[in-house]
């Protein structure tokens, strides 16, 4: 955890989860995926150490909504298809 993930803890997840949150969850596992770093995998999007803020928060919605890995893994390469 950085100093940033101290002082503002994690975000909180939305009271109802709404189809629009699952997108935003997927979204955000996606775009906030690891790349390797010569001192370990960091965020390809904000360059944060992996897993960052809110790549923990899509999982959260996600694993919240008690979907399985591979129903995540299908929604996130449904969501990158549909960015092609
Ligand atoms: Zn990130």
């Amino acid at each position: 955890m950085d100093s940033i993930d101290e002082l503002l803890g994690e975000l909180p997840l939305p009271p109802y989860m709404t189809a629009e949150d699952i997108g935003f969850a997927v979204k955000a596992v996606t775009v906030h995926v690891a790349e390797q770093w010569p001192d370990g995998p960091r965020c390809r999007s904000d360059r944060a150490p992996h897993p960052c803020r809110l790549h923990r928060w899509g999982r959260r919605i996600l694993d919240q909504r008690g979907l399985t890995d591979r129903q995540i893994r299908t929604l996130i390469a449904e969501q990158e298809a549909s960015q092609r």
